[in-house]
């Protein structure tokens, strides 16, 4: 393909481990509307990275749908790390909601009510606590695990994909009182819709990128009928600000969104990154400093890497 200045390839470390990564790369597309990226994670292959180019193609080449709020509730996002380092995280954040990660592989039940107390803690009372296993227990264990996290955590918000399955997600969801949300199970599954026939959850996480941009995910979020929570994929402020969009365009938001995890990155491509105040973030498009593209430019292997990628999904704009 051709060499193109509109493109950049960008290589930004993680401050905690994320799902099984330290650094995040992606690649910046520009087009007559703006900045899009496609960051899909590295070991998806191109039909699951085909969604996430269409969603940086309607950032780039037509823009999003007008918002209907200024700007839209977040939560703070904490890794499966120390109960100290939780506490710190959720103050800092300065969200009145917090997702916390559990279920990690290597660590026990133990770990997750130890980071859960000291995110109330910081919290205080009147803040929400919601977690996200995903879908790493079993039936059994997350029953048994929901119910232990919630005494722990003085009340849970939802706990967010307790199992894989669809299937399994409506059984847990009739075990326990706590409300479901499903993420894996609609944006990696086949038909996203078997969540609604199941009645496997109580709200819909929605994810841009792998839902093939704003568009695709008003639609799904009118079809499949449930209260919507925008979540990101750990993107530079320009993937973030594709996700704010989908928030501002909803008809209704009923929660704080996982939009806010800029802030799990060492820096940031823009030149205001996407960073809440008060618990709110902007609805507004990242505007990106060219010095900080060059501070952050992959290097070359990674460059050649994702123009490889990038070729074999098809960039096309045609299509
Ligand atoms: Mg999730």
């Amino acid at each position: 393909m051709q060499v193109d200045a509109s493109l950049h390839v960008f290589s930004i470390p993680l401050r905690t481990r994320f799902r099984g990564i330290t650094v995040r790369e992606g690649v910046l597309l520009r087009g007559d509307a703006g900045w899009g990226e496609w960051s899909p994670f590295l070991e998806y292959d191109d039909a699951t990275s085909r969604p996430w180019l269409a969603c940086a193609r309607e950032a780039a080449d037509v823009g999003w749908p007008d918002p209907l709020r200024s700007e839209v509730p977040v939560n703070v996002t904490v890794p499966a790390t120390d109960p100290e380092r939780a506490h710190a995280i959720v103050l800092a954040g300065g969200c009145r909601t917090a997702k916390v990660k559990v279920a990690e592989r290597g660590q026990e039940l133990a770990d997750d009510l130890a980071r859960v107390e000291a995110v109330r803690d910081a919290l205080g009372p009147d803040g929400l606590v919601r977690v996200d296993a995903n879908g790493a227990w079993d039936v059994d264990e997350a029953v048994r695990a929901i119910a232990a996290i919630d005494r722990a955590a003085g009340g849970l918000e939802y706990v967010e994909q307790p199992v894989m399955s669809v299937e399994d997600l409506a059984v847990v969801r009739r075990r326990v009182d706590v409300p479901i949300a499903a993420d894996e199970s609609i944006r990696r599954a086949e038909d996203p819709y078997r969540v609604r026939d199941l009645e496997a959850a109580d709200i819909a996480v929605l994810k841009v990128q792998p839902l093939g941009g704003v568009r695709a995910c008003l639609r799904i979020a009118e079809d499949i009928g449930l209260p919507v929570v925008v979540s990101s994929a750990v993107e530079s402020s320009v993937g973030i600000a594709a996700g704010v969009a989908l928030a501002a365009a909803l008809p209704e938001l009923h929660h704080a969104c996982g939009l806010a995890t800029v802030q799990l990155l060492t820096d940031d491509v823009a030149v205001d990154p996407l960073l809440p105040v008060d618990g709110m973030l902007p609805v507004a498009r990242a505007e990106v400093d060219d010095a900080a593209l060059d501070r952050l430019t992959a290097a070359g292997d990674r460059v050649d890497h994702w123009r490889r990628r990038l070729d074999a999904v098809g960039n096309d704009r045609s299509s």
